[in-house]
């Protein structure tokens, strides 16, 4: 494993989730941790051998694949681990996930890995900016993707943690998670003013088109907002705009935890399409019902 430098002190590891890496000082910050130990492993042992002593881990949000290797982190390093306000309350109790996407005590089939990480401790929220390896680090709010996601940025570069994904990935899972549709949209509107030239992901490599990206991402979410609403000539249940939703963008198998998150991003988009008045939300038969408005 070798850490690839963007741009002065930033650097990431590549992987199915990238691992941000800030040094300055002999000083190391990790910028989430991936899915378990495997991958933070290596970073751990490239950062040792580039003569540095890691002195914080950062998470940008709660899911298990950013934050499941902190646990092991803390244990080989003693770091303090810093998460945004909220984001703490689930890096922290990680089986909150799980509950949050099924909505009571999960079973084996919605309790995977993917979805249920290692807790760890948070020692310090994660807002306005910090001092660490001899470099202001500036903390990006960046809430949509979940309830309270932050980036985290150099003077060059910014890692955007979910706040985007690679155009490949819009294409293999055409429904992005989503908690809040109206503040990803607001997130989205906000990026291209970032001052940075390098932006980095944890699904998506380090570019410089920072506004190519943002197209991308805002047309698969614009394009899902519509295959939501256009479930709905006739009211629908839940479940028949979910089922109708992703046969509409080309899905047609979900494993549970797949059509846990597809549902819940649906429902993100049902929410916001009720605070904006095109549909309404009526309880019939027994029944949750969604239907356009006039
Ligand atoms: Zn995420």
């Amino acid at each position: 494993m070798t850490l690839d430098q963007i741009a002065g002190a930033a650097y990431y590891a590549s992987g199915r989730v990238n691992i941000g890496v800030v040094m300055g000082e002999g000083q190391a910050v990790l910028i989430d941790t991936g899915l378990d130990e495997g991958g933070v492993r290596k970073v751990l042992q490239a950062i040792e051998q580039a003569g540095a002593r890691v002195v914080a881990v950062l998470n940008t949000h709660a899911h298990a694949d950013h934050c499941g290797g902190n646990a092991f982190v803390r244990k080989r390093t003693g770091a303090p681990i810093y998460a945004p306000p909220v984001e703490a309350a689930l890096v922290q109790s990680t089986q909150l996930e799980p509950f949050t996407l099924f909505g009571a005590a999960p079973f084996p089939d919605v309790d995977t890995k993917w979805l249920h990480a290692a807790p760890s401790p948070v020692d310090h929220l994660l807002e306005g900016s910090l001092e660490l390896c001899g470099l202001t680090l500036e903390i990006i709010p960046t809430p949509g993707h979940s309830i309270n996601q932050v980036g985290i940025a150099t003077t060059d570069v910014a890692f955007l943690g979910d706040a985007l994904v690679a155009p490949e990935l819009l294409e293999r899972y055409p429904i992005q998670y989503c908690y809040d549709v109206l503040a990803h949209r607001r997130t989205l509107a906000s990026l291209p003013n970032l001052r940075q030239t390098w932006f980095v992901g944890a699904h998506f490599r380090p570019t410089r088109d920072l506004e190519g990206l943002v197209a991308a991402n805002r047309r698969n979410l614009e394009r899902t907002a519509d295959a939501v609403l256009g479930t709905l000539s006739s009211p629908a249940g839940t479940e028949e705009v979910v089922a109708h939703t992703t046969e509409a963008l080309g899905i047609f198998f979900m494993d549970p935890p797949a059509y846990l998150l597809n549902a819940a991003a649906v429902k993100a988009h049902l929410s916001a399409h009720v605070r904006e008045g095109r549909i309404g939300f009526e309880i019939q038969d027994r029944r949750p019902i969604w239907r356009r408005l006039p």
